[in-house]
């Protein structure tokens, strides 16, 4: 007999376990690819070097175990950065999502000074108009690129750029899942939250704005489909998303929510994923949490 998935429960939880493992310093040694990387800057390389003599900086170029990074950033900076970068991508580790991490990954992180051109070099493998994206966002993740990579904006708030990058990288962990853009937001934010739970904390939304947002039905089709995600008020997607996929974590073994994520995909929304291990459909679901006078969650 199937669960019925209940947000009784919810703490808006991190896993215990997870920070107990960060604090142990758990990580595995593993080489990078150099082959990988050499054409890897080869390639940057090339469209690198005009966006930078633009931004009158001078690029620099650092490795760590997992990742490289190009940055103008000054070097005591820097080596903080790839510090912190290691240590988000060992929370992976502690986690469920450890079972789908390819050992070999190297990680790259293109830095650039100058908003404009952060976009610019964007547009190259992303349509941002089509996907509402601009000025106010402060990274992407490119999986189309030659090889997939995070861009990050040089914020002058240093920790806007960890923060940046700790949301990015669960979307690198995540490139070939096809997942249902709530389920890849939502790990992101979960994964953003343990290293940074107050600032820029989604964890909580206004249920007055929730229950407006949620008054057409489209809304929870564009929610679920993941096409107009940009065009639905952020605070309320990444936060629902936020909630569910911890919910999920917390009432699902690592096994099964490693299959839920070989079984949701982003043409159906995650919903056949939702049937094969709950009661009802995750549609429904979703209306019913919003219903007046329901007693949910959201009520802090
Ligand atoms: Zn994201």
């Amino acid at each position: 007999m199937k669960a019925r998935l209940s947000f009784k429960s919810y703490k808006g939880f991190v896993h215990p376990e997870w920070n107990s493992y960060l604090k142990a310093g758990g990580l595995n040694h593993l080489d990078p690819r150099s082959s990988l990387v050499k054409e890897g800057l080869r390639v940057w390389a090339e469209r690198l070097k005009d966006a930078f003599r633009f931004s009158g900086n001078s690029v620099q170029v650092k490795k760590s175990k997992h990742f490289i990074v190009f940055s103008s950033l000054e070097s005591g900076e820097l080596a903080q950065l790839l510090k912190r970068a290691e240590e988000f991508y060992s929370q992976f580790m502690s986690s469920p999502l450890k079972e789908i991490i390819d050992e070999d990954l190297v990680i790259p992180l293109i830095l650039f000074r100058d908003k404009e051109l952060m976009l610019d070099y964007t547009e190259h493998y992303v349509d941002l108009k089509n996907q509402n994206l601009g000025l106010n966002t402060a990274g992407f993740f490119l999986t189309s690129a030659e090889y997939p990579q995070i861009i990050l904006h040089e914020n002058d708030d240093y920790y806007a750029i960890e923060r940046t990058l700790s949301h990015e990288l669960t979307h690198f962990i995540l490139r070939d899942f096809n997942l249902p853009v709530w389920i890849d937001e939502g790990l992101a934010m979960t994964f953003e939250h343990i290293h940074f739970p107050k600032e820029g904390s989604m964890n909580y939304f206004d249920i007055k704005e929730a229950e407006a947002t949620w008054a057409q039905r489209a809304n929870i089709k564009a929610f679920l489909n993941g096409k107009a995600w940009n065009f639905l008020r952020p605070k309320f997607t990444y936060g629902l998303s936020e909630s569910l996929v911890q919910l999920l974590l917390e009432d699902l073994t690592t096994k099964e929510f490693i299959n839920f994520l070989k079984i949701a995909n982003y043409q159906d929304g995650g919903r056949k994923a939702f049937s094969t291990f709950y009661e009802g459909n995750l549609e429904s679901y979703i209306v019913n949490l919003f219903k007046p006078g329901v007693e949910h969650m959201f009520a802090l």
